[in-house]
């Protein structure tokens, strides 16, 4: 933990016994804005959603946005926004369709929620984005952040927006020693997103620290010499910007082992789509099984019987997997041994899995995981 100064602690401190440096002054407020509205106006990135202040596309990329990069996020963007231009075209998709344009971004919940938020917006807004907080946070997936965001950026309303980014930047400038996630911390954060908004442009303002945040205050390695906000910042004139923000509770990943085996026949494949109570749900997905160990030799039997009782083929899987997969799903690391089966004759007739063709697959949203052993399949094997 970064040492306390030794300066007298001021009122602010006493009630915020957490901050390195004494409440900040009006004039600091105002030279904040003022570096930071000047440093927006020349190192704004040029992004796709940056184009209008259309509220779905501002809506659609703070969803994408979430646990993922710009970089990552501007292909499905476009992709996204050219198949549904408008709110309304979003709410009459099958959610397939929807979730097939999410493949691969993860965290699928993002766009379940937007699709049934989307139809909420259709059928009780006439399809126009809501331009007020309560409204907005109102609908499925859309928390006290993206609404601030959202109607920061597309309406200019005063609200602030708080996440990783702003945190581990206020945490810095303001000297925040203690942990950013806990309680106290949390609402003086919120507090303080709110007293440093300017009058106007507000969804400039959120951007550009956002941006700062992201661009140059990062988690490893912030670039001090290049940041705007240097002279104000704390943790830069105590030397101790490495030290924060202080990480709270570590997560503790767990290992897990499963098997995924593709059973296939002349370019069909069985599959099946993922129920509501499942990871992944809504997505399609060939045969998986959690197994106990990383013992391939060990598991072989476990899943040729599973794959006997749910799929009513008998088969001997070949000692080593063709491929092995390590990928991690929250708190869990998993290794995935994948196994190419090819079936002698008519695919056998299973409740729970669909026989499906190679042109069904390139169509319907499919696990992740599945798709990359799936594409690493020689032509010959399926
Ligand atoms: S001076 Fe350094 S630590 Fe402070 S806000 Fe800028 S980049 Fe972050």
């Amino acid at each position: 933990m970064a040492k306390t100064n030794s300066r007298a602690p001021s009122s602010r401190q006493q009630t915020y016994p957490f901050l390195l440096r004494q409440e900040p002054s009006s004039k600091w407020y105002q030279q904040l804005r003022s570096h930071l509205k000047k440093w927006f106006a020349v190192n704004k990135r040029d992004l796709p959603w940056r184009k209008n202040r259309d509220p779905y596309r501002i809506w659609l990329s703070e969803v994408m946005l979430q646990q993922t990069q710009v970089v990552t996020v501007v292909d499905y963007f476009n992709r996204f926004t050219s198949q549904f231009p408008t709110i309304q075209q979003l709410a009459a998709a099958p959610e397939e369709t929807v979730l097939s344009l999410w493949e691969g971004l993860g965290y699928y919940r993002r766009a379940r929620n937007m699709h049934a938020a989307a139809k909420i917006i259709a059928t009780q807004f006439d399809g126009q984005f809501p331009n007020n907080l309560k409204e907005v946070m109102a609908l499925p997936g859309i928390g006290r952040y993206s609404a601030g965001a959202i109607l920061s950026i597309a309406f200019d309303q005063r609200h602030p927006i708080l996440e990783g980014n702003t945190f581990r930047l206020h945490s810095r400038l303001l000297g925040v020693n203690a942990d950013p996630r806990s309680k106290p911390v949390e609402n003086y954060l919120w507090e303080f997103s709110t007293r440093v908004l300017p009058q106007r442009r507000t969804g400039d303002f959120n951007q550009a620290l956002m941006e700062i945040g992201s661009e140059i205050c990062k988690p490893k390695k912030p670039d001090c010499q290049h940041c705007p906000l240097a002279k104000l910042c704390a943790a830069n004139a105590l030397g101790i910007q490495s030290e924060l923000p202080i990480s709270g509770k570590k997560t503790i990943y767990e290992p897990r082992n499963q098997a995924l085996v593709i059973v296939h026949s002349h370019k069909q494949f069985l599959a099946r789509k993922r129920t509501s109570e499942e990871w992944w749900s809504g997505l399609w997905d060939f045969f998986r099984i959690d197994t106990s160990s990383e013992n391939d030799a060990t598991n072989r039997r476990t899943i040729e019987a599973e794959l006997q009782e749910q799929i009513g083929i008998s088969i001997s899987l070949p000692e080593k997997p063709t491929k092995v997969i390590r990928h991690g799903v929250t708190k869990y690391r998993i290794r995935l041994a994948c196994y190419s089966v090819a079936v002698d004759g008519p695919m056998p007739n299973s409740k729970k899995y669909s026989v499906v063709t190679q042109n069904e697959l390139e169509t319907l949203p499919l696990n992740i995981t599945a798709r990359q052993f799936l594409s690493c399949l020689p032509d010959q094997d399926c």
